[in-house]
């Protein structure tokens, strides 16, 4: 019933994929394909690509992102990017907390928490990526990991800021794996998180808060992954490279 409130977001990870001639490729290829789409589509890609891609997708329905974003406005920190930085270039969207970056460069839920506050104050809006290991899963522990990895984030972000962030439930046992949650176990987590988001502001804040899935969604197994009440779009890697494939999930998600 609620999930009428909210507007699905469809976002791809290209993660360290394409060059600025494949990205305008890519995405010449993508907006015939998306451009009646019932969602928001936004594609996150490099930095060394968000040109190419800001140009190319001028006048379309595609939104671009980064995807990463580091909290201070500037000064001695090579080989960041700030927030404010992007919004000068005009990107809207930034994922934060991606579990490639937790796990292969050691962020932190605070410094997660930090990203966040920048990204907000530059005025971007935020994918912020959540979610258990695989032995977290196997432990029963996915509630408390995904809770406190949620609570942490959201630290300091007021409820009028909520309409600014999108939250990604992403099981790091499902990312590049092809293992995929089942529906069933995405919705619950998706369902517990917005719960949480009730607890931490209200039940109204918590009913319009867009909560996507993430971990190998594909053209085959988005729609009844989307199809569940909690679960309000997704973030998808590998196939939004392709855009045949990320069209499908596009219009799996429009309703
Ligand atoms: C991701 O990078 O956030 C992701 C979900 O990747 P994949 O779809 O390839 O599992």
């Amino acid at each position: 019933m609620n999930k009428a409130l909210r507007k699905a977001v469809i976002a791809g990870n290209w993660k360290m994929n394409n060059t600025p001639d494949t990205t305008k490729a890519t995405i010449e290829a993508m907006k015939p394909l998306v451009a009646d789409a019932d969602c928001d589509v936004v594609l996150c890609v490099p930095y060394i690509d968000i040109p190419a891609a800001l140009e190319a997708t001028a006048g379309s329905n595609i939104k671009i992102g980064a995807e990463n974003c580091h909290w201070a406005v500037s000064g001695a920190f090579t080989g960041e990017v700030s927030a404010e930085m992007l919004k000068a270039i005009g990107v809207p969207y930034v994922i934060i907390g991606h579990s490639e970056r937790r796990q292969y460069f050691g962020e932190t839920d605070e410094t997660v928490n930090k990203r966040v506050r920048a990204a907000l104050d530059a005025g971007l809006i935020v994918i912020l990526c959540v979610g258990e290991v695989k032995e977290e899963r196997l432990q029963g522990v996915t509630s408390e990991v995904v809770r406190k990895q949620t609570k942490v984030a959201l630290g300091g972000v007021s409820e009028a800021e909520l309409d600014n962030i999108i939250l990604a439930y992403e099981p790091v046992w499902a990312i590049g794996t092809g293992l995929t949650a089942t529906p069933e176990q995405a919705q619950e987590v998706c369902a517990d998180i917005r719960a949480l988001v009730g607890e931490l502001y209200n039940k109204a804040a918590a009913d319009k808060f867009v909560i996507q899935y993430g971990g190998s969604m594909n053209a085959a197994n988005a729609a009844e992954l989307l199809d569940k009440e909690d679960v309000d779009g997704g973030l998808i890697g590998g196939a939004s490279l392709k855009a045949q494939d990320f069209s499908v999930i596009v219009k799996a998600a429009s309703r």
